[in-house]
């Protein structure tokens, strides 16, 4: 493909406000935390980013809080080039953010404020639509409301663009209205918890994709951690394998994984071509602490294919 591939996120955005401290404020307590971390999150906008990084023209529609928060989130998608003409702040709403606790053993307490997320309506999608109607391929995740997911799958569908539905947090969803997306990827804990099946083996993960199939998804792929991914289609199943890393921190792999893939496979490159590809971007943005500030560059991810010497 000479151009760039174009790709859509209808999606969340959040700002992650993580405290580090040594315990827990106990109910009407007041502590000192140790130190303080601002970064900005939410699917919708991390796999932007990961497109971004990977080369892709990247448009977001989201909506922001007219706060402190939104303000930067636009400001951030701007400092990767990731187009926000179709991301609108709107009064009356905060932002979403994720206030984050974290106790010295890395256990943490979170809790989600969905805030102007959960006013994406369909109408947002429809008021995007001459944009939309350019690009390859539109991303979607649960972090804004479900009618505006359903809403765009049909829309992508009816204008033959391709679409990737990434049910996570996983929320029980009208499948049926999901079906017409091109390809479902949840990850293990989603899997399980939308197909009612266990996946603790490669077995399981195969028979718990094949149950997703029977539900009408063309083809569904299931990340599966440090094992890789897997694709699953009406031709069967194959396991693409993991690359072998030293993860520091692995929040945010699996939107470092879908932004990736998507930019791969609109590149021309074949499902499994992208599989790998996407596994090594998505195994590399491990070694890093952090969501979006550990997503690699291409030219890191070329260099490391390269290093690693691996064939296509
Ligand atoms: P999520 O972040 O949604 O839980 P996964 O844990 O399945 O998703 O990770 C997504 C992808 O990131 C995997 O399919 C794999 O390619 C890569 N990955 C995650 N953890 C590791 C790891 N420990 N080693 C190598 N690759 C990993």
């Amino acid at each position: 493909m000479s151009r760039p591939p174009r790709i859509a996120v209808v999606g969340s955005a959040n700002t992650d406000l993580t405290t580090f401290g040594d315990a827990f404020p106990r109910p009407g307590e007041t502590i000192f935390g140790k130190s303080f971390d601002l970064g900005f999150g939410g699917k919708g906008a991390n796999q932007a980013v990961a497109a971004r990084l990977c080369g892709a023209e990247v448009v977001m529609v989201a909506k922001l809080g007219n706060d402190l928060f939104g303000a930067a989130t636009v400001k951030n998608f701007a400092s990767f080039g990731v187009d926000t003409t179709h991301v609108r702040v709107v009064d009356g709403l905060s932002s979403g953010v994720a206030p984050i606790f974290v106790e010295p053993g890395g256990q943490n307490r979170i809790i989600v404020v969905k805030g102007a997320n959960d006013a994406l309506l369909p109408a947002d999608v429809d008021a995007a639509a001459e944009t939309l109607r350019g690009v390859d391929t539109i991303i979607l995740q649960f972090e804004i409301p479900l009618e505006t997911v359903y809403h765009t799958v049909r829309f992508a569908r009816r204008h033959g663009i391709r679409c990737l539905v990434n049910p996570a947090p996983a929320l029980p969803s009208r499948l049926e209205e999901l079906a017409a997306a091109d390809y479902f990827v949840p990850n293990e804990t989603e899997a399980e918890e939308i197909a009612g099946r266990p996946v603790r083996t490669i077995e399981e993960a195969k028979t718990c994709a094949a149950a997703l199939l029977q539900k009408g998804f063309r083809k569904v792929i299931l990340t599966l951690g440090a094992r890789g991914s897997l694709l699953a289609s009406a031709e069967g199943s194959e396991v693409v394998p993991a690359f072998s890393v030293t993860p520091k921190d692995t929040t945010g792999a699996g939107d470092a994984f879908i932004g990736s893939f998507s930019v791969f496979l609109a590149e021309g490159l074949s499902e499994r071509e992208a599989l790998r590809r996407a596994n090594l971007y998505a195994g590399l943005s491990t070694q890093r602490v952090g969501t979006q500030k550990s997503f690699p560059k291409r030219d890191e991810l070329e260099t490391e294919w390269a290093r690693r010497g691996v064939k296509p």
